[in-house]
């Protein structure tokens, strides 16, 4: 099947444990473990979950085993991860990097490679949809206020333009719970 520029395709991980924890099928965790294992790049940027869900943490991965640690989206993570690259890895100076991008990360990289400020050959960007971040503290006191839930309780939840959509809580059972 020739591929050319352009083409759109659906995708999911062949990898069971990341298509699981993958935001929508784990399409980015598995292109950024392929380039770690194929040795096209010697380390992975990406987001994991840091104390909670509303606590992200750049990491800088370079075991393809480990990659599955930053699969997942989280939504209030306002990171820069441009400033990361530029500022904490010397700009990919002396690595080949991917690094996974939101709409505002990609377009700030963009503008550091301009500047040489981040070796854009060094460096791989692979954009995420993003419709944009919520911050953490602000979300958790309308998931308190709104939806009258503990934010500790919250497994997951959904964004729609920069607004949130739904979220999915954690059942508390009890052995009486059992049939
Ligand atoms: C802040 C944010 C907003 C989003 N908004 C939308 C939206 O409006 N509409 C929509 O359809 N989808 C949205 N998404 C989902 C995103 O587009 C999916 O992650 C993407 O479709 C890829 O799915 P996947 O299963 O292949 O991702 P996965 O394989 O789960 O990979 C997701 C990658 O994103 C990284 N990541 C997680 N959180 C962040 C973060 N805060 N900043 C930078 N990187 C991060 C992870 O480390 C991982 O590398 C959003 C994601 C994020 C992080």
């Amino acid at each position: 099947m020739a591929i050319d520029v352009n083409d759109l395709f659906y995708a999911y991980s062949a990898n069971d444990a990341i298509k699981e924890k993958g935001e929508y099928g784990g399409a980015v965790t598995t292109i950024m473990k392929y380039l770690l294992e194929e040795g096209i790049v010697d380390a992975v940027v990406a987001v994991e979950e840091a104390a909670d869900l509303y606590d992200a943490k750049p990491i800088l991965i370079t075991d393809p085993e480990d990659v599955i640690k930053s699969a997942g989206s989280l939504h209030c993570g306002t990171l820069n991860i441009a400033k990361f690259v530029s500022k904490y890895l010397d700009g990919a100076r002396d690595m080949k990097i991917a690094v996974t991008c939101k709409p505002c990360d990609a377009m700030t990289l963009k503008e550091l490679m301009r500047k040489r400020k981040v070796i854009e050959e060094n460096v791989i960007m692979i954009g995420v949809n993003c419709g944009g971040t919520m911050p953490p503290v602000p979300t958790m006191k309308m998931i308190r206020d709104v939806y009258e839930l503990d934010p500790a309780d919250v497994i997951k939840e959904e964004i729609s333009k920069g607004k949130l959509k739904k979220t999915e809580w954690v059942e508390e059972k009890t052995v009486k719970d059992v049939p």
